[in-house]
């Protein structure tokens, strides 16, 4: 296939930059400790400093893949499928989120909400950065609401991002892992003074897998 082909293809999302796809458990948010298969599609301009997927970046160093062949490999493994990245809302995600429905999977997104909201989703994680603010109605769209902390001002970012959320979001916030030991003091302090927040941790960490 000729790369101007492939790429019209990677353009409506019917082939996307894979990084990798894995079986694990789910570490974050409400469906931690669910298993899950996860699919990290290349691409992010975000940019976070601490960012722990920065190989991801360059979508052009993840092969364009099918979502055929993607789809199929998800299906063997499990019947909730986690999409992320990277920023997966870079790419078109209607023709992905079709194909795992048709199979009866059940769809999960983890994004920044960088990009214009497309897909079909059962689940819908925001993760908003302040390098480039979500889009549109994400706010009215998103279940969960996980802001990272690596400092006291993301405090106050998350209220501000709170505010736009809609009233049956869940708000979590969860501490930048490299900085963990210093906020998760700052966080348990924060939540007990706020209820309206939950502390999510990054359990797949604490448990050694991926
Ligand atoms: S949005 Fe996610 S993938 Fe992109 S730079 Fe930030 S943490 Fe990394």
């Amino acid at each position: 296939m000729k790369n101007e082909e492939v790429l019209e293809k990677v353009n409506k999302g019917v082939y996307l930059p894979l990084m990798e796809e894995f079986y694990t458990i789910q570490g974050e948010g409400f469906h931690k400790g669910t298993a899950a298969y996860f699919i990290r599609v290349g691409g992010c301009d975000v940019g976070c400093h601490w960012c722990d997927v920065k190989e991801s970046w360059n979508a052009e160093t993840h092969p364009p893949t099918a979502i055929e062949q993607i789809v199929d490999n998800a299906a063997k493994y499990s019947d909730t499928i986690v999409i992320t990245g990277g920023e997966p809302l870079m790419w078109d995600m209607n023709p992905i989120t079709k194909a795992l429905k048709e199979k009866g999977l059940k769809t999960h997104i983890e994004t920044s909400g960088a990009y214009t909201l497309s897909g079909d989703w059962d689940w819908i994680c925001l993760s908003p950065k302040k390098n480039k603010l979500p889009e549109g109605r994400i706010y009215e769209e998103a279940h969960e609401l996980k802001v990272i902390v690596y400092n006291k001002h993301d405090l106050i970012f998350a209220e501000e991002q709170a505010a736009k959320t809609n009233t049956n979001c869940i708000l979590y916030l969860q501490p930048e892992w490299s900085v963990r030991d210093k906020v998760v003091p700052m966080i348990v302090d924060y939540v007990m003074n706020n209820p309206k927040w939950k502390v999510s941790l990054q359990t797949h960490k604490y448990l050694n897998i991926p």
